[in-house]
């Protein structure tokens, strides 16, 4: 981990009812946490409410998506300024299964960044090449021209943590290694630094996603531009989880 304060996001995407939801912020609630560490949980939107009325404060709550602007005649979805009201305080951007199963694009996510960022929430912006992107060496290429959308849009990286999730590695039991994360980590430091700002590059906190779970966090924990985790499946699990959130070095 680098200098920044440890981020692990729990991405819970649509999965769950009332009663495992229940179950899973009971264990969360009893788990001993490491107190250097923010740790934030996304729900699905419908059980938001029930997590904020029931999960100790100690974790904070996301939501997996926003809207472009301002509710109105938007059917179906939710705007950050519901998303405030009932609590939450991060929203989670990007993520490969928005872009490549929904078809978002770098526009519109910027689109969501840049409101979301106005309206106070923070955003944890996901990027992260295909299986053949990689293969075909462009790894970089795609996560800068993801970071340069962001980049565009958004007034301020204050409120930003980057979350770089290679999408061969998501849900597929297939982890980066250490090594390989800490290239593409340190690539987009590099990025923003050349881009952005040093300020930006080296306060911007940069997480990893992808079939983390309570075995591998450590050794990925401990490289110096890996600040956090994204987490999907294994964040259903309320003590693995908080082995990934003590995983801190
Ligand atoms: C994710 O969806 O952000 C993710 C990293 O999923 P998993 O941990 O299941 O690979």
């Amino acid at each position: 981990a680098g200098t920044g304060k440890f981020f692990v996001g729990g991405n819970w995407k649509c999965n769950g009812t009332k009663d495992s939801i229940s179950k899973l912020v009971s264990d969360l609630n009893g788990a001993t946490l490491e107190p250097d560490v923010d740790v934030v949980v996304a729900p699905p939107f419908v059980y938001i409410d029930q997590v904020k009325n029931s999960l100790t404060p100690r974790i904070e709550i996301a939501s997996q998506n926003s809207w472009t602007g301002k509710g109105g005649a938007f059917t179906g979805e939710i705007s950050v300024e519901q998303l405030k009201d009932i609590g939450c305080k991060w929203v989670i951007l990007g993520h490969s299964e928005r872009r490549h199963v929904i078809g978002e694009d770098d526009q519109f996510i910027g689109k969501k960044a840049a409101y979301a960022l106005s309206e106070g929430l923070g955003v944890i912006a996901c990027i992260g090449e295909l299986l053949q992107e990689r293969e075909a060496g462009k790894t970089f290429d795609v996560c800068f021209q993801q970071l340069k959308a962001y980049a565009d849009a958004v007034p301020s990286w204050d409120n930003i943590v980057i979350a770089y999730e290679p999408v061969w590695a998501i849900g597929t039991g297939k982890v980066a290694t250490p090594q390989q994360a800490q290239e593409v980590h340190l690539a987009c430091r590099d990025w923003l630094k050349k881009n952005v700002s040093a300020e930006v590059a080296s306060k911007t906190r940069i997480i990893y996603g992808g079939s983390v779970n309570g075995g591998n966090c450590a050794e990925l924990a401990k490289q110096e531009d890996i600040d956090g985790f994204l987490v999907g499946g294994a964040s259903l699990k309320g003590p693995e989880f908080a082995t990934i959130v003590n995983s801190v070095t």
